[in-house]
């Protein structure tokens, strides 16, 4: 099992990526903590994986909650040495491209919810001996996009610098950190435009593979940055996208 004793949080896991991931993390032997603000949903996810999985409340925008769910994980686990920081909103629901709130809303969840994740995160995996970080980045933080507000850009390029940041500085605690960047996947909940169908379609146009990607493509290189096959891969991203941006 490529992940056998591992102990992993994984934010916004009871919805998409951040679900598939806890069940391949949990088939390959990881402990999985599904960490969400859909308590209902959250709680499915944890029963269906079974005793090697938990399900946490946690609002990344809310600190005190990131020290209670790792200090919970430690407590029940025994360590953290995963942290996938996967949950995010979506930038396509908006009417108005230059609402201030909106650009508050996303930039808390989407980047100052990972960055708490890492202040809370490290120190615990550092203090297991080291691990791996994995940060939900995506096309849209390293190319502009139509039609979504550009907090959503501007948050998804703040994670993937995180990600190198923090890589750069935890190298000496045993830390790796590396950024997944999915291209056109099944729309997010919070999706708008980018979710209608004749939108999808002209977007399928510009992808060399002409499809969207599936969850478990992603949740596979997930899991591949968190293994120890990935031993050496730090800083570094995967573009999980059908040549989106090889163009
Ligand atoms: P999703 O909407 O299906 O799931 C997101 C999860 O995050 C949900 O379970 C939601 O409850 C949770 N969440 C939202 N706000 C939260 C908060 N404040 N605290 C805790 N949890 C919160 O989205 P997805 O498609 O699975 O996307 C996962 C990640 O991948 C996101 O970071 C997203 O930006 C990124 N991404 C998605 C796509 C796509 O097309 N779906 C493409 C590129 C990148």
């Amino acid at each position: 099992m490529r992940l056998a004793g591992k102990v992993a949080i994984i934010s916004g896991a009871a919805n998409g990526m951040g679900a598939a991931t806890a069940r391949i993390f949990a088939r390959e032997g990881a402990k999985v903590v599904i960490a969400d603000v859909m308590e209902h949903e959250g709680r499915a996810v944890a029963d269906s994986i079974g005793a090697n999985a938990r399900f946490e409340r946690l609002d990344v925008t809310n600190e005190e909650n990131w020290a209670a769910v790792v200090a919970s994980t430690v407590r029940h686990f025994g360590k953290l040495t995963v942290l996938v920081n996967n949950a995010g909103v979506s930038g396509s629901a908006e009417q108005d491209l230059y609402s201030t709130d909106a650009w508050h809303r996303i930039m808390g969840i989407n980047a100052t919810g990972v960055f708490l994740g890492l202040k809370y995160g490290i120190p615990a995996i550092a203090a297991a001996g080291g691990g791996s970080i994995i940060n939900l980045s995506s096309i849209a933080g390293i190319i502009g996009s139509e039609g979504i507000h550009m907090a959503y850009n501007a948050s998804k390029a703040a994670v993937r610098l995180m990600s190198k940041s923090v890589a750069v500085q935890h190298a000496k605690d045993g830390i790796r950190c590396n950024s997944v960047h999915p291209g056109i996947m099944p729309a997010m909940r919070t999706s708008g435009r980018t979710a209608e169908p004749a939108v999808r379609a002209a977007r399928m146009n510009v992808i060399p593979m002409r499809r969207p990607g599936e969850v478990d493509e992603v949740a596979n290189a997930i899991l591949f940055l968190a293994s120890d096959e990935s031993s050496y891969i730090t800083g570094s991203e995967i573009h999980v996208d059908g040549g989106a941006i090889a163009i």
